[in-house]
């Protein structure tokens, strides 16, 4: 029987330039390492799944590695080192998640480990992962042991939280900020495994997986296997939608429509229809605010960039925003705004939101009231 093995496990990466999305990260870390100018303590920061313990692994297979490639920053993969740690049974590399392991006692069961030296090996790390969980007493007692390594000790600290870091801790680490991955990464990084793995997705539903997770590949990766594993043949956007509960794009390009056409009655009904399927108010005023935010950018090529969509998606924004005045798109916005603040203390959540509806269906005839008044006032100068 094969055993199922999680895409985020199968899919680590296993060198620095597997890692996505981080090269400013891996390429100085590449070029620490090429020029001998390697700290002995690391923090790592950055926001949860981005890669964080990945590099830290990846960066300790490297430095112990017996026969390194590519000027020093690839492991070989094969020398006992490289498979004592791809077996997790090196005793070179002591791995400490602070999140359940902060006592002061841990820390001094750390600070013996440190005592003794490698047993093969140049260096014996220390990877603790969330590093800002530890107590007061922790870090003071991991303090000592920080300024005043052994020459084959490195420390390599991770957080999502550096602002919880001591100042004391922060000038003894070498700091690296990981960012969230671009949607465009995870989306080509997702491509490639259900490529791998038979899987038939299509490119919206990847994209949807991908802005869900808010550019944390780990969770992309578990929404993925999670999908994966619940629907036969081939998966379709609509059905990643609903699974996610998550309102499918197609509800707002005909919300818009109704508005342009001042069609109230067809608004409403809408409104009604997804409020039934189980989504909330403020569900719905965040997604509309989200879509016509993104019919905005495609008035401009440049700005047409900054949508996290699919191409083919782009495209239907730009068509619907040949159908919306950049007035009418603004004014919107402005209304969406206000009812979203409006909506946590509203009695009556639904009429706060039907009414922006109705103020929005009606916004271009105020609008054009607007300039023909403006007109009217300029000829009247004009005399
Ligand atoms: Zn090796």
């Amino acid at each position: 029987m094969s055993t199922f093995v999680v895409s985020a496990r199968k899919y680590r990466p296993s060198s620095f330039d597997e890692v996505l999305g981080q090269e400013q990260v891996t390429n100085t870390l590449k070029n620490a390492i090429q020029n001998d100018q390697l700290a002995h303590a690391f923090l790592f920061t950055g926001p949860r799944g981005v890669g964080k313990t990945s590099t830290a692994r990846i960066l300790a297979k490297v430095l112990n590695c017996e026969d390194r490639k590519e000027n020093g920053t690839l492991a070989c993969g094969s020398c006992n080192s490289c498979k004592a740690m791809e077996d997790t049974a090196s005793f070179n590399i002591i791995e400490l998640d602070a999140a359940s392991n902060n006592s002061v006692e841990h820390m001094r069961m750390l600070n013996e480990q440190v005592r003794f030296r490698p047993q093969e090996g140049q260096y014996k790390i220390f990877i603790i992962d969330e590093v800002h969980m530890l107590s007061n007493a922790s870090f003071n007692a991991f303090l000592k042991t920080l300024e005043e390594p052994p020459e084959y000790a490195i420390f390599i600290l991770a957080t999502t939280e550096k602002h919880k870091i001591l100042p004391t801790i922060l000038s003894r680490c070498q700091l690296f900020d990981f960012r969230r991955i671009p949607i465009s990464e995870i989306v080509k990084q997702l491509e490639l495994i259900a490529k791998k793995e038979n899987i038939d997705i299509d490119h919206d539903a990847m994209h949807l997986i991908a802005q869900k997770s808010d550019g944390a590949m780990r969770d992309s990766l578990s929404i993925f296997d999670k999908i994966a594993s619940t629907f036969k043949g081939k998966i379709a956007y609509k059905e990643v939608a609903t699974s996610l509960n998550l309102l499918d794009y197609d509800y707002f390009f005909k919300a818009i429509d109704h508005l342009v056409q001042e069609d109230l009655t067809g608004i409403y009904l809408l409104y009604d229809e997804i409020v039934r399927n189980g989504f909330d108010a403020e569900a719905f005023v965040a997604g509309l605010t989200a879509h016509l935010r993104d019919i905005l950018m495609t008035k401009a090529p440049e700005t047409t960039e900054l949508i996290q969509s699919s191409e083919d998606q782009k495209k239907r924004y730009k068509d619907q925003s040949k159908l919306c005045s950049q007035s009418f798109l603004i004014s919107s916005l402005d209304l969406l705004t206000d009812t979203a603040i409006n909506l946590p203390r509203a009695s009556n959540k639904h009429l706060l939101v039907e009414v922006a509806l109705a103020k929005m269906a009606y916004l271009n005839r105020q609008i054009e009231e607007g300039s023909d008044q403006k007109k009217k006032s300029i000829s009247l100068q004009a005399f």
